[in-house]
């Protein structure tokens, strides 16, 4: 079953709906899906609805809740649990969920004036009507680069990291930026290198909680390692035939080494899930 997001009037009945709150999702052994009009009929605290799109023919809306909501049989869990463990397209139906419902969360109020907002039909966005501004869903640009030294690709781990995993170097776009500039300044920032020959490879959307990763290969260019406090604490050199302990393979940290990998060692490419 493939997903397709799109919008979709929540005036209308019928359809499947996920039930959202605070990136997570409430669960059965039947998976995340409930029909709709039947989960109206439930006692559950709902904030908001929004329609989101289908999944294969089936219309499917967000329905975000209350975090003490409870269903009979259900548990919440966490959208980086689907990440690692679930079926790609219910994971990006799911990533596509959770921006939204973070984007509503967060725009009930106008940032500018603080009236109340209420949602524009047919289109998604919150409308102030007291100073008349619109906000619309928000996506944070940020770069994600594997840099390479011929047979030897540089790794780091952030504290936050699971215990042994290095990965790749990312930050986000600041004001003003090109991606570019960032990946030069991330990567001067967090170990002190001067990278050179950026190759754009592909991009994914990040949903924690609205990012959309730009990734990038980019050659050694001079320097020696010098570790952003706080940020780093550890980076090194990794031949491409002796590595530690890798992020999940569905990200495209992931997929940014295993590419260079592939091609220093002539092996057959892999995809980048999107
Ligand atoms: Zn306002």
């Amino acid at each position: 079953m493939v997903w397709r997001n799109s919008f979709l009037d929540p005036q209308q009945p019928g359809g499947w709906a996920v039930l959202y709150s605070q990136q997570h999702f409430l669960a059965d052994s039947n998976g995340v899906l409930f029909p709709r009009d039947w989960v109206k009929r439930q006692d559950l605290p709902i904030i908001g609805e929004q329609g989101i799109g289908h999944f294969g023919e089936d219309a499917v809306y967000l329905l975000q809740l209350k975090p003490s909501a409870t269903l009979e049989g259900c548990s919440w869990q966490s959208l980086r649990q689907f990440m690692l463990q679930g079926e790609a397209e219910t994971f990006r139906m799911l990533a596509y969920a959770a921006q939204i419902g973070t984007w509503f969360a967060e725009h009930r109020f106008c940032g500018s004036c603080g009236a109340p907002t209420r949602q524009l039909p047919g289109e998604r966005a919150m409308r102030c009507d007291s100073c008349e501004s619109q906000h619309y869903p928000r996506i944070s640009p940020s770069m994600i680069v594997l840099v390479t030294r011929g047979d030897e690709i540089l790794l780091a781990r952030s504290p936050r990291f699971v215990t042994g995993v290095y990965s790749t170097l990312a930050g986000f776009v600041e004001p003003g930026e090109s991606v570019e500039h960032c990946v030069a300044r991330e990567v001067r920032e967090e170990v002190g290198l001067e990278v050179k020959n950026l190759h754009y490879i592909g991009s994914q959307g990040w949903p924690f909680p609205h990012s959309l990763m730009l990734g990038f290969h980019a050659e050694y260019a001079g320097g020696d390692i010098v570790m952003q406090e706080d940020e780093i604490e550890d980076a090194r050199w990794f031949r491409v035939d002796d590595l530690p302990p890798l992020p999940a393979s569905r990200s495209i940290a992931r997929h940014l080494i295993d590419l260079y990998v592939a091609r220093r060692l002539g092996l057959p490419e892999p995809t980048l899930a999107v």
